[in-house]
């Protein structure tokens, strides 16, 4: 059987792209900031951008204590 997947790109920079929820836009090397759970109404994750995250002082949800 061929071995047909591609393997990923070696990505260890952290530069996903998405939403920030503290400027309210897209932006490059958002990082998860908290899991939001609601029982009712759309939880979801936070993110933030890094410009966000040094401004308001931020800690990436995977680097919480
Ligand atoms: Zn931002």
């Amino acid at each position: 059987m061929p071995e047909n997947r591609t393997p990923a790109p070696a990505q260890h920079t952290p530069t996903a792209y998405g939403w920030c929820s503290w400027h309210q836009g897209y932006s490059g090397g958002v990082r998860l900031i908290q899991v939001v759970e609601q029982g009712s109404g759309p939880g979801g994750h936070v993110f933030a951008c890094a410009s966000c995250r040094e401004l308001h002082g931020l800690v990436p949800f995977a680097d919480q204590p």
